[in-house]
């Protein structure tokens, strides 16, 4: 059993979801046409705090989300129910094939946030890893399993697997809160101003939008009525992978990770040879980027300076557009 007053926490920290990205003080911002002249010199003051003001602003109307906290989900018999409801989707529509969610790539995102520059990056990596001891406070040494039953949606435009409801729900709730405070604690805009709803999305209409032209606006809940009381198994969360949205995803389908921690009871939780290969596979790979990327880095540097490095175009997929994780 999970501590009720951890539980209210987590509860009463939800309700603060929304502050972070809304923390502009319009009223401040705007300023106030009645008031009266002062002197130049706080005049000057004020116009410098409005530009200021005005900055901040832009920042935050900018947020557009472009990394994210995901739990990967490895259970083989997961993804395998999951492919045969896509399959079963599908059969009814081909053109729906587009708007599934690839094959590896599946996932519960558990924070969203933008990191800009390489520094970002890093300052995320250091949030992640600081992440791991909160996350082990919160367990205390158990397992966290997540059992999946059930069809839910979003605005009958995203398709998701439910989270059941149960115990592990408000740890894991407590976890995301814990990790989007973390986060914003190093400075980095996370989260989003709905609250976070636990789901594995297994086909978004945004990932083919001429669909739109063709006549499917929504999901239709007929797609998947076979499968709207149906078991896809648990799965132990055992990773936490620091992923961008916008780079080239790994071979194995998978986002690319910038860096991952491990948490929980690992002998609950030891993962497969295939996922340990998997493991190792994307850490060679993401050495070797890492390497490309700062070779380029350097050889540009040298030879134009001023200009920026065109790796991170070049890796991105073209899939920046949205203004939330449609990007993914
Ligand atoms: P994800 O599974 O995190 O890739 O999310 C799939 C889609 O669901 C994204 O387009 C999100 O913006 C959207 N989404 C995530 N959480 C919510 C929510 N609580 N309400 C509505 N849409 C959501």
């Amino acid at each position: 059993m999970w501590d009720g007053a951890r539980r209210e926490e987590a509860v009463a920290a939800d309700s603060r979801v929304s502050r972070p990205l809304a923390t502009v003080d319009t009223d401040r911002a705007c300023g106030d046409p009645d008031v009266p002249q002062i002197n130049s010199k706080s005049k000057e003051k004020e116009s410098i705090k409005s530009e200021q003001e005005k900055k901040r602003k832009k920042k935050h109307n900018d947020y557009q989300p472009n990394y994210f906290l995901s739990i990967p989900i490895t259970n083989k018999k997961i993804t395998g129910e999951i492919k045969a409801l896509q399959n079963a989707v599908i059969q009814q529509d081909k053109r729906l094939a587009k708007a599934m969610v690839g094959d590896g790539s599946f996932h519960i995102t558990l924070l969203v946030m933008q990191l800009l520059n390489e520094d970002e990056v890093n300052i995320g990596v250091d949030a992640l890893w600081e992440l791991k001891q909160s996350v082990e406070d919160v367990l205390q040494g158990r397992c966290l399993t997540l059992p999946f039953q059930g069809i839910g949606t979003f605005g009958n435009q995203v398709g998701f697997v439910k989270l059941v409801d149960g115990d592990h729900r408000p740890p894991l709730l407590e976890i995301a809160e814990i990790a989007k405070r973390m986060f914003q604690e190093k400075g980095i805009l996370a989260g989003e101003s709905r609250s976070f709803k636990p789901h594995l999305t297994f086909m978004k209409l945004s990932k083919a939008p001429w669909l739109r032209k063709h006549g499917v606006k929504k999901i239709d809940p007929e797609w998947y009525e076979k499968f709207i009381q149906h078991r896809f198994g648990e799965e132990t969360l055992y990773r936490i992978d620091l992923c961008s949205m916008e780079k080239k995803k790994q071979s194995d389908g998978y986002y690319h990770c910038e860096s991952s921690i491990m948490v929980g009871n690992k002998t609950g939780a030891e993962p497969d040879d295939v996922e340990l290969v998997r493991l190792s596979k994307r850490l060679v790979e993401n050495a070797v980027l890492k390497a490309v990327q700062q070779y380029l880095e350097e050889t540009q540097n040298k030879k134009q300076p001023g200009e920026g490095s065109s790796v991170k175009a070049e890796e991105a997929d073209g899939s920046g557009n949205g203004s939330d994780n449609n990007r993914k």
